[in-house]
């Protein structure tokens, strides 16, 4: 083991001690407390399986407390002038900061992400704050809109408690994400963290005590998606759902909130196109399509899975991936050299080794990866893998796999890769990498997807709409998108005392 590692894992131990030593349990009406079951369930570390301690299995008892707390919290917050919201916005921003490194140590362990991911989330995670924060005085402001003898104005108020339901894969940075809106619009959240990795969740809900915000305007029920995701999905007292998570978990969502009528927003998977034309910067294309699947243990859902490459390059630009992919380092997540760090859990590696058998049985073939990394131990280490020999019908090339595997398929035109790339149920993100600018431009228009990258990779601009088309969801996060969903638009419309007045039964 080698020093950083060992200096890395002792530090994290310190903050996890308390993990193992306490049932993580619930946060609302801005006290900790136990679910009234006393249900737990196990939370272990992808890097070896072993436990990191017990936690609340919350259930429809607990759920019903949180949102009668974020209930009667409402009014108060929702009252609390914009200035002074982003001003508290701000305090838990700084709190954020200063807490990074215990963050992204315990965000490394609790879902197997590579540290050197995880200290740029946790600033991520504070950029978010700040962004919607510095938003907040300002995010009421509506339209005015004239007519000859009326005035409109428009104006936004916050839509009342919401519930904020999040994945695995990037806890933190995702919680973040989708709750720094809701209470810069003045909101108030039940947040349900995901089962496979609720540590950091603890820690924000910590944050927010520290951060000064009233009680019971952030509160945290723990547990699984159908006995605590779906009761909150069901309560009357919420009146919208942000969902990040898998497509088939979406539908659900949308059933069970429509009983309530809730204004629901779902982030749901992908199988995003990298299309690289012959004319491409090969360095450059070759950087990103490495970065885009086998970052973030390829568990990500705007990963480029599909690598779709013209053939005239397609020998080379393959051979050039395959040493590449070869060569990016394995890991335990909290060694600062570690690349590709351990999948999330036991049964999310049988799933991706599951299309291993799928390549083999629809004849593609396993050009890199595809196998256990045992030597590092009993963690879930897995080899990056990358297919080839694949056409755009085969399994593993139509599901989302959510684990660093790329399956490459090769394309003659433009027209081709058009119809490859659209050629699937999903529709989030889309990468072009071309030298002729107008061949970008077209393909941008073209590609069925909610997010469309030339010459890049996935860069974040926090005002620029999030959000996926098809089967990738419903709705956009980002700037003044999350204010849309997190607030209800009223009209006000206001005569000049001038117009005529339809008259009946005089
Ligand atoms: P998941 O759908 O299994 O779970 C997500 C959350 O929903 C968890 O907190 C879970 O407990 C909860 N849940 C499950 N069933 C529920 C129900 N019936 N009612 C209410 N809540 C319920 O997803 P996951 O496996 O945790 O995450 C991986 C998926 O997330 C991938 O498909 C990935 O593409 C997607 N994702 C999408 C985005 C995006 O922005 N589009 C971002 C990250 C991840």
């Amino acid at each position: 083991m080698n020093r950083q590692l060992a200096e890395n894992l002792k530090k994290a131990q310190t903050h996890l001690r308390r993990f193992r030593d306490n049932i993580t349990a619930h946060h609302i009406n801005g006290e900790t407390c136990p679910g009234v079951s006393g249900a737990t369930f196990d939370n272990l570390t992808p890097t070896d399986n072993t436990s990191l301690g017990r936690v609340t299995a919350g259930a429809a008892e607990d759920v019903e407390r949180a949102c009668q707390a974020a209930q009667a919290a409402f009014p108060v917050w929702s009252g609390v002038s914009g200035k002074e919201r982003r001003n508290i916005l701000h305090r838990f921003a700084d709190r954020v900061e200063q807490r990074a490194e215990e963050i992204a140590l315990v965000e490394s362990m609790d879902c197997g992400q590579p540290i050197r991911f995880m200290r740029a989330a946790a600033a991520r995670g504070a950029e978010n704050f700040r962004f919607f924060a510095d938003q907040a005085p300002e995010a009421g402001n509506g339209l005015s809109l004239h007519q000859a003898q009326h005035l409109n104005y428009t104006k936004r108020t916050p839509i009342g408690p919401v519930a904020v339901i999040t994945p695995w894969n990037t806890p933190f940075m995702l919680a973040t994400w989708k709750i720094a809106p809701a209470l810069a619009a003045g909101c108030t959240v039940v947040h349900k963290p995901a089962e496979f990795s609720p540590l950091s969740a603890m820690i924000l809900a910590e944050i927010s005590q520290e951060a000064g915000l009233p009680d019971g305007v952030w509160n945290t029920v723990n547990g699984l998606g159908e006995s605590a995701g779906k009761p909150l999905t069901e309560h009357p007292a919420i009146k919208a759902i942000g969902f990040v998570g898998e497509t088939v978990t979406g539908s659900h969502i949308m059933r069970q909130a429509a009983a309530t009528l809730k204004r629901i927003h779902v982030e749901l998977g992908g199988k995003n196109p990298v299309i690289v034309f012959a004319d491409a910067d090969f360095e450059r294309a070759l950087d990103a399509v490495v970065f885009m699947i086998y970052s973030l243990n390829g568990q990500r859902c705007t990963s480029s899975s599909r690598l779709l490459v013209q053939d005239s390059i397609a020998d080379k630009f393959l051979a050039a991936l395959a040493q590449r992919v070869n060569t990016i380092t394995v890991g335990h997540p909290l060694d600062p050299a570690t690349e590709l760090g351990p999948l999330i859990h036991p049964s999310h590696l049988e799933k991706v080794l599951s299309y291993m058998d799928a390549a083999r049985a629809e004849r593609a073939t396993i050009v890199a990866g595809g196998t256990l990394v045992e030597e590092l131990g009993p963690g879930n280490y897995f080899r990056p893998t990358l297919f080839s020999d694949a056409t755009n019908r085969m399994k593993i090339a139509r599901e989302e796999i959510f684990g660093p595997v790329l399956t490459a398929i090769r394309f003659n035109d433009e027209a081709e890769a058009v119809a490859l790339a659209n050629d699937t149920s999903y529709g989030l993100a889309g990468y072009v990498w071309t030298a002729d600018s107008g061949r970008g431009i077209r393909m941008a228009e073209a590609l069925e997807a909610g997010m469309v990258w030339v010459n890049s990779e996935n860069n974040r601009n926090l005002p620029s709409p999030f959000g996926g088309m098809k089967h990738s969801g419903i709705g956009r996060d980002g700037g003044d998108y999350s204010f849309d969903f997190y607030m209800e638009t009223k009209n006000i419309c206001i005569a000049h005392g001038t117009h005529k007045i339809p008259v009946l039964g005089r």
